[in-house]
Order: C-alpha cells, then sequence, then structure tokens
C-alpha cells in the first residue's frame, strides 16, 4: 500500500443541508451568519466558504488573517466578533469592509470612525466578554444615539433549555434593547438557540457547531467531517496479553486486534477510553487500549474478514462523533478543531 495516512474528508454538501435544514427553522427575515472561526471548526476556511456562499448572509470569526481570507473569497458581510485591539488592524478592517464588534473601553476608538459597521457585545450573563447593561448604556448615549448598530450578545448553555440562565440572558438582552430608543439591529442566537429557542432569532444568528453537525440533540444534523486511517496490522492475542501503553487494557479471552494508523498526533485524543466506538467496514468495533501517538489499537474479535489496508472510520456522518464525546465526556468542537496538520484532507 500508499504510505499510510490519516485522512480528513469534508462533505461540503452536509454542511449545506446542515445550514439549510436550520435556515428553515428560522423567521426567514432573520440573517444567517456562519460562524468560521478555527478554520472553519477544522473543516478548511476557503473551501467552506466557497461551498456555502450562495446560502449564507455573512461570516463570523475572531482572527483577522482568516477574515482577510474570506475576503479574497466572498463580498458578504464578515464579522470580527472580538473586533480590533489596534489602529494597524483597524485600518486593515476598514479597508476590507469588515464590520466589527466593540466588546469593552479599550475598543472604543473603533467607533471614532463613522464608517464601520458596529456591533457591540453586551453581558447578559455568560461574564466573559461584553459591556455590562449599565455601561454600554452610557456608551450609547454618548457615541451611538446617531448611528445604526446591533446589539449583540452570546449565550452561555443554549444547550440545554433546562437551565434557567437562558431565560435571564433572553430577559437581560430585552430590556437592555428596550433602553435603546433609536433603531438598532439585535444577534443573540447560536446553533442552540436556533434549535431551542428559534423566535429568540431577531435580525441575525450566528450558527458554527450546528452547520458542521457537531450539536448532539438533534438528530436531522449531520457531521459533515469524516476522520479515517488504515490498519496497519492485525494481531491474535492471548487471553491474559496486555496491549499498549502502561499495558492499560488485558486480554479477557483470547482475541483479535487491529493496530490503525492514527494517534493521538492526528488529533484523536490521547484520553480516549475503551469502549468508545469506531467502524470498520461497516461494523462497529471498541477502542482497546490506551491511544498512543500514531497507533490506535482496536478490538475486532467479533468481525471477519478484516486486513491490513482496510479503513477505520474513527467517525464521520453516519458513525457519529456523538459517540466519541459521550463516552468520553468531550465536546464536538474540540475534536473537530484538533485535528493537525499531517492529516491529509480531501473535500467532496
Ligand atoms: C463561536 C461563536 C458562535 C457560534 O456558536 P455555536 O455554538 O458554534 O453555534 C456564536 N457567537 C459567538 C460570539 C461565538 O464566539
Amino acid at each position: 500500500m500508499r504510505e499510510p495516512s490519516a485522512e480528513l474528508i469534508v462533505d461540503i454538501g452536509v454542511i449545506r443541508k446542515n445550514i439549510l435544514y436550520l435556515k428553515s427553522l428560522l423567521n426567514p427575515e432573520t440573517k444567517f451568519m456562519a460562524i468560521l472561526k478555527a478554520n472553519a471548526y477544522g473543516h478548511g476556511l476557503k473551501e467552506v466558504t466557497l461551498g456555502i456562499d450562495d446560502i449564507v448572509d455573512g461570516y463570523g470569526l475572531v482572527r483577522m488573517h482568516e477574515a482577510l481570507e474570506i475576503r479574497e473569497n466572498s463580498s458578504k458581510k464578515i464579522l470580527l466578533m472580538q473586533g480590533v485591539y489596534n489602529n494597524q488592524d483597524f485600518d486593515l478592517a476598514n479597508k476590507n469592509d469588515l464590520d466589527l464588534v466593540v466588546h469593552n473601553d479599550d475598543q472604543l476608538f473603533i467607533l471614532d470612525n463613522p464608517n464601520i459597521n458596529i456591533w457591540i457585545k453586551i453581558n447578559t450573563g455568560m461574564n466573559r466578554l461584553g459591556f455590562s447593561p449599565k455601561s454600554f448604556l452610557s456608551v450609547y448615549k454618548k457615541n451611538l444615539t446617531k448611528r445604526q448598530f446591533t446589539l449583540m450578545s452570546h449565550l452561555a448553555c443554549s444547550d440545554n433549555p433546562l437551565d434557567d440562565l437562558n431565560k435571564k440572558q433572553f430577559n437581560a438582552f430585552d430590556e437592555v434593547s428596550k433602553n435603546v430608543q433609536t433603531n438598532h439591529h439585535k444577534s443573540i442566537g447560536n446553533t442552540g438557540c436556533i434549535i431551542n429557542y428559534p423566535n429568540q432569532g431577531f435580525d441575525w444568528v450566528r450558527s458554527g457547531i450546528g452547520i458542521y453537525g457537531g450539536y448532539s440533540a438533534d438528530n436531522e444534523l449531520q457531521s459533515a467531517m469524516t476522520f479515517r486511517s488504515k490498519i496497519i496490522e492485525i494481531k491474535d492475542i492471548k487471553k491474559g496479553d496486555r496491549v499498549g501503553y502502561n499495558g492499560r487494557v488485558i486480554a479477557s479471552k483470547d482475541m483479535k486486534i487491529a493496530i490503525v494508523y492514527a494517534g493521538y498526533a492526528d488529533g484523536f485524543p490521547q484520553s480516549t477510553f475503551d469502549k468508545t466506538k469506531v467502524s470498520i467496514n461497516n461494523k462497529e468495533v471498541n477502542i482497546f487500549g490506551q491511544v498512543s501517538m500514531d497507533l490506535i489499537s482496536i478490538d475486532i474479535s467479533d468481525i471477519s474478514n478484516c486486513k491490513i489496508g482496510d479503513w477505520c472510520t474513527l467517525w464521520s456522518s453516519k458513525d457519529s462523533i456523538k459517540n466519541h464525546i459521550a463516552n468520553n465526556n468531550l465536546i464536538s468542537y474540540e475534536l473537530m478543531t484538533r485535528i493537525t496538520d499531517r492529516v491529509k484532507v480531501s473535500f467532496k
């Protein structure tokens, strides 16, 4: 076989389907911003932009170099969701027609330029970024009564509708908006909000994880990633044999194991527990032993005709990333964004 390598296959068609589904939940007036930070959650910034440009209204991210790469490929709205921190980046943003978030006093210099589209971030209870409602109102009175802007906030637990922090945040957002006398736009919804509170979409939703299919509580959304590698070794082991670093697992019977050419240096978490499901030849099989830098060991005792060179799918639209996160107390956001540079990427 050719030199094997872990592969990431990104299905742009799946991302499109996910976007159209999420849009169908919303009021048709609500604009849809695709969140493309962190290399489109690990899916490939340029390819994703080109693949979805006709069905979204804009893009959101947090790094200047990514915003500029999108600008080369799209004339739609681009929002730098944490604004800029110096004049040099401000000039770049201005030149490339980027919208900017202002989230604290250090960024008020951005408001000096009347041509920039402004999003003001307020803290409604997540307590990360954003002006308090009170300090926002004083910024508003001083700087914003004569211009259009978008009032923005971010939800801490929109994926869990049972948490009353959601209601608290929506109420705080509403309260601030009522105190703004002039016409303004509003944006608070991320993916969880679109699914659990579609009536809080307002003017713009900002959806990331949903478009890539990493939102576990919705069965319509499919993972756009296939992460796989080949089997490079098959071994018979005896009852009592131990496998991998630390001899973490002990064979409880005579077994057959496959060694797959991928590991934590490809982005497959070293912390993965035994019994996490992956698939070989369309059959579910279990991780057996500690994941190493380049290799994963798998129990294939129950599948016949499995051979060296066969693919092992670590996750895909069918064998979902959801299995992995549920078994390992991880989040899909992290799994998607930690796939490393040596993995071969292709698109379909
Ligand atoms: C990342 C991010 C989003 C997208 O959230 P998802 O849960 O991935 O949909 C929206 N808004 C802001 C400010 C973000 O940082």
